[in-house]
């Protein structure tokens, strides 16, 4: 469709990932795919020239990647795996050989054999059963249409040469252009496609930048330098805004600026109760780069380490002298605070390129987490080393996933036992008293929780996997996330059982899921014991700020009400009326949306 020809439409709306209110002039970035022609070729001096431009086009997309690679920003890099993916496709045999080979067999040109090649990866994947393994053909997809682009001769427009403050509209963005937005200049983005998880979306949350996807159409709306409102709370998008709408949503940006500059001004607060109970805020991280931001948002130390990106971000596994690097500068940044680096959690679907882990029907209930570390006792051994050599450094605290029974947990703490030995003999420096926990997210593990406190310092439940677990629904399966209730009785009676063993046996139970980050949460989770909550740095502030309105007493007593209550959604309806009116204003300034409770951050993809 031509820029002539682009209709009226005032009003878009699609899928919120990323929250914000941006006003800007809209840029397009052309995306479409580029056209393929057959040609066959006649004699042996054109193949060998198609085979060239093919060898020239493949090796300046690898520049290319390469350089996005390089200027990648701070906040995202920890997402530069994905174009080492890209890389290694383009290394790899079925695209770059048999796309050569395919020129000279068949004497056909090399955007043609290019389209064979992706289509036979493509038959390929169809036969792989594994959703998050089927989904990477767009990463095949993505680079086979940069390599068009360069045999095409086409200007690869790259985002880091935007220089103008603007709003990126595409009708979708690879990774690469993800990776590549100029964060000082580009305001958000808006696309055609991608969903709630796709790696879009994942990378305008780390970018903090607003981003709406799955408009469908937005790109035949909008010209370049079209004016145009962004609500990355709603998702929606307004085309060419009149003077009213735009006074309405500066009003509506001001408000939500000045009122999340106050939240963070006051997130050095403790996180005390008007009665006077203090609850330890800690963050969940994921690598060692999100540390600062932990301790500027107000974090009290770090309550989950998740560690698997060591083993997700390449293909050769970390080395324990890498590992131990990290942790120890995690530990040293935040000591005398707590470092609870919890030990790996592979499996499921996040599977690493490093590890041939076979194909599972079942894969959330398969070999992931403690179980495949006492299965790979090598690979356990060396992130144990690491873990304690970090100990000598700052306040580490080690914890276990998974964990569903005393034998797992024994095993472990043999296997640690062990390494324990080795490092003795051989002198090196460990914390001798290091605390050991386990993460209480397998229901078998709450119905033994009081065998299992005998043999721990603390507990850490995580919802994420036990609402999973207790209430059978897959966390990434969209069908049946309306399912997914923090609320639901049967939750709260686990926590509770949890929380009644810890006290008994002494020991502190903290959480980490995502229930840890709903300011709705926050009344129940008190009243019912816990003292310590870990949870996404971004929302500490808010989370400490509704601590400091609430009473131990009345969320007591609150609770004491919920338990008569009998469903997910009466406890919600409860807690909502009983937090008015903060709710209110949380929800006016657009910082949190508790009228639609998907957990949204509960997916097996961290990101
Ligand atoms: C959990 O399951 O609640 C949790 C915090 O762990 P993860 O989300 O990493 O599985
Ligand atoms: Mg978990």
């Amino acid at each position: 469709m031509s820029s002539s020809q682009k209709e009226k439409v005032k009003k878009l709306r699609g899928i919120a990932v990323s929250p914000g209110i941006i006003i800007g002039k809209a840029r397009l970035i052309d995306r479409s795919r580029v056209k393929i022609l057959y040609q066959y070729l006649v004699n042996d001096q054109q193949v060998s020239r198609e085979v060239d431009r093919f060898k020239e086009a493949l090796q300046a997309a690898k520049e290319q990647i390469a350089l996005v690679k390089n200027k990648m920003p701070e906040q995202i890099r920890k997402h530069a795996f994905i174009l080492d993916t890209h890389l290694m496709i383009m290394d790899d045999s079925m695209f770059s050989n048999a796309t050569i080979q395919t020129i000279q067999s068949e004497k056909i040109n090399a955007e043609w054999a290019l389209k064979k090649s992706v289509q036979n990866i493509e038959k390929l994947f169809t036969q792989i059963e594994d959703r998050y393994i089927k989904e990477r053909i767009v990463d095949v997809q993505y680079v086979a249409e940069r390599v068009l682009r360069n045999l095409a001769g086409k200007e690869q427009e790259d985002l880091f040469e935007i220089k103008e403050r603007v709003i990126i509209v595409a009708h979708e963005l690879s990774p690469a252009d993800t990776s590549s937005i100029n964060t000082s200049k580009v305001m958000g983005f808006i696309t055609d496609g991608g969903g709630r998880t796709s790696h879009a979306a994942i990378m305008a949350q780390s970018l903090k930048m607003p981003a709406i996807v799955g408009l469908e159409t937005v790109t035949h709306h909008v010209h370049d330098g079209t004016l145009l409102i962004v609500d990355g709370q709603t998702g929606e998008v307004i085309i060419d805004p009149d003077d009213e709408e735009i006074i309405f949503y500066q009003e509506k940006q001001l408000q939500r600026e000045r009122f999340e500059s106050s939240i963070i001004r006051l997130s050095h607060l403790p996180a005390e109760t008007v009665d006077g109970l203090r609850v330890a805020v800690r963050a969940n991280i994921e690598l060692l780069e999100e540390v600062v931001a932990a301790k500027d948002n107000g974090a009290e130390g770090i309550g989950l380490y998740r560690t698997e990106y060591h083993y997700l971000r390449s293909s050769d596994l970390p080395k324990e002298e890498e590992l131990f690097e990290d942790y120890k500068e995690v530990a040293e940044i935040l000591a005398p605070d707590p470092v609870t680096i919890r030990t790996l959690d592979l499996g499921g679907d996040r599977v690493s390129a490093g590890l041939a882990l076979s194909k599972e029907t079942n894969p959330a209930l398969g070999l992931r987490a403690i179980r495949f570390s006492l299965r790979e006792v090598g690979l356990f051994k060396s992130q144990l080393r690491a873990i304690l050599r970090a100990s000598a450094f700052g306040n580490v605290q080690l914890m276990f996933p998974m964990i569903s029974g005393l034998q797992e947990l024994l095993d472990a703490r043999r296997i640690l036992g062990e390494v324990m030995q080795e490092l003795d003999s051989e002198s090196l420096e460990y914390d001798r008293h290091i605390k050991v926990g386990v993460m209480v997210e397998v229901p078998s593990a709450v119905t033994v929780a009081d065998i299992l406190a005998r043999h721990v310092d603390f507990f850490s439940i995580g919802t994420n996997d036990l609402i999973q677990y207790a209430l059978a629904i897959d966390r990434v399966n969209e069908n049946v996330a309306y399912m997914y209730q923090p609320f639901h009785p049967a939750i709260l009676r686990l926590i509770r059982q949890v929380v009644e063993v810890a006290g008994k046996a002494e020991i502190s139970v903290a959480l980490c899921g995502e229930m840890a980050g709903d300011p709705l949460c926050a009344p129940i989770l008190l009243g019912l014991g816990i003292d310590e909550l870990s949870l996404n740095t971004a929302r500490i502030p808010i989370i400490k700020k509704v601590i400091r309105t609430l009473s131990l007493q009345e969320s007591k007593n609150d609770v004491e009400k919920i338990f008569h209550l009998e469903t997910a959604s009466e406890v919600r309806d409860f807690i909502r009326g009983k937090m008015q009116p903060l709710l209110k204003e949380l929800e006016q300034k657009d910082l949190i949306d508790s009228t639609n409770n998907r957990n949204k951050g509960a997916s097996l993809h961290h990101g």
